[in-house]
Formats: structure tokens, C-alpha cells, sequence
């Protein structure tokens, strides 16, 4: 394999229910040089949440600060709470020659585009830039495997569902769309795409 390849910054959405985690989870364990962009949120840590691993917990000042900074590649304002993605560690991973992996809904996706969009060509993040949409066989299909799931209730699903119609309707933004209709060749379709996109074949 060869081992001088493009370091990647790739953009993986999916609506709720599509294996978009499991794939990330899977990506991740086979990729060694491939990491995984961890937010900040000013919300509280739940349950065996730790800082630094599942989100960087910030209090609203700090966040605050960091956007007056202009540190975020995005922000978004969720239930109350700050969430954002930090530019300087998806910087530093490109530089040192590895890729990073971000997980963001379609509008978090749209503004990082947008800055991806307004950087130089040269720059590593244009360069190494790829966004990806995970789709579901179809929408009885995804309706199915919530159900299935079993963590929530009816109403919940309708509405993640409709969330789903309008995610999916933006799905011709991004630059790839990949069918999980069976996990393991939508996963070997991902690895292909990454292989052939980063110059690792
Ligand atoms: P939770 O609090 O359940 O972990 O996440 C709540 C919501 O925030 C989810 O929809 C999640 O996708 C979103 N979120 C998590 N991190 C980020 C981020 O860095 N940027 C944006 N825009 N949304 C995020």
C-alpha cells in the first residue's frame, strides 16, 4: 500500500437510524491515521460521558470567547446549548498527514462547506476536503430499523422521520452518497471511496 496518500478532511452525514456511527466506529478502528473530530458543547456531561472523549465540555463564557475568537469551523445553537467543531485540531491532524472524520448534520455540513468553500485552493482543507451522505434502502426500510431499535417512542419516530425526508432531500449537496442497504458493503464502499480519494491504492 502506499503510504505517502492525500490526508483527508471528510464530512459523513446520515439521517438518524442509517448506521452512520457503527460505520464511523468501523472506519475508525481500520484506519489508524483517521481521526475522529470531538465537538465542544457548553451542555452538561451525561451519564459516563468524559471530557475530551465524547465532547469537549466548555461553560458558555469560554464558548463564548472561542467564537469572538473565530476558533469554530461552525457553531450551532441546540436546545439551548453550544455545539461547535474547532478548526485548530482538524488543522494540526492534516498537517501532521493524517485525516480527520467529522459527524454533523446537513446544516452543520452546509457551513462547513461554506468555509471549506471560502479557503485558498492550496489550502490543506480544500484539498483534502470530501463530504459524504449515508442513505437509507428506502424510507420503510429506515422506518423499520427505528422501530426495531427500540429506544423510541412512536412520536419520536414519526419525527425523526421527517427529519429524514428533509436531510435526505438535501442529499445533492454532497459530493458522495452511499446506500446502507447491507452494512458490510455499504462499509467496503466507504473504504474504497476513501482509498481511492486519498491515492491510498
Ligand atoms: P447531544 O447533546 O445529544 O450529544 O447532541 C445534540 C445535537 O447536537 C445532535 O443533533 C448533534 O448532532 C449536535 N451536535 C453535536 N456536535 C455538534 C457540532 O460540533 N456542531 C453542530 N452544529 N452540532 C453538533
Amino acid at each position: 500500500m502506499n503510504t505517502k496518500h492525500k490526508p483527508l478532511f471528510i464530512v459523513m452525514s446520515a439521517p438518524s437510524g442509517c448506521g452512520k456511527s457503527t460505520l464511523i466506529d468501523m472506519i475508525l478502528q481500520e484506519y489508524h491515521d483517521i481521526s475522529y473530530s470531538i465537538s465542544c458543547t457548553t451542555r452538561a456531561p451525561r451519564g459516563e460521558e468524559e471530557n475530551g472523549v465524547d465532547y469537549h465540555f466548555l461553560d458558555k463564557a469560554r464558548f463564548e470567547e472561542l467564537i469572538r475568537e473565530d476558533a469554530f469551523i461552525e457553531y450551532a445553537e441546540v436546545h439551548g446549548n453550544y455545539y461547535g467543531t474547532l478548526k485548530a485540531p482538524i488543522r494540526e491532524v492534516l498537517e501532521e498527514g493524517h485525516s480527520m472524520i467529522l459527524d454533523i448534520d446537513v446544516q452543520g455540513a452546509q457551513k462547513v462547506r461554506d468555509y471549506v468553500r471560502s479557503l485558498p485552493n492550496n489550502d490543506p482543507l480544500k484539498i483534502g476536503y470530501v463530504d459524504i451522505f449515508i442513505l437509507p434502502p428506502s424510507m420503510e426500510e429506515l422506518r423499520e430499523r427505528l422501530v426495531k431499535r427500540g429506544t423510541d417512542a412512536p412520536a419520536t419516530i414519526e419525527k425523526r422521520l421527517d427529519n429524514a425526508e428533509g436531510e435526505i432531500a438535501r442529499q445533492g449537496e454532497y459530493m458522495y452518497r452511499v446506500t446502507n442497504d447491507d452494512l458490510a458493503v455499504c462499509y467496503k464502499r466507504l473504504c474504497d471511496l476513501i482509498d481511492a480519494v486519498s491515492g491510498r491504492m
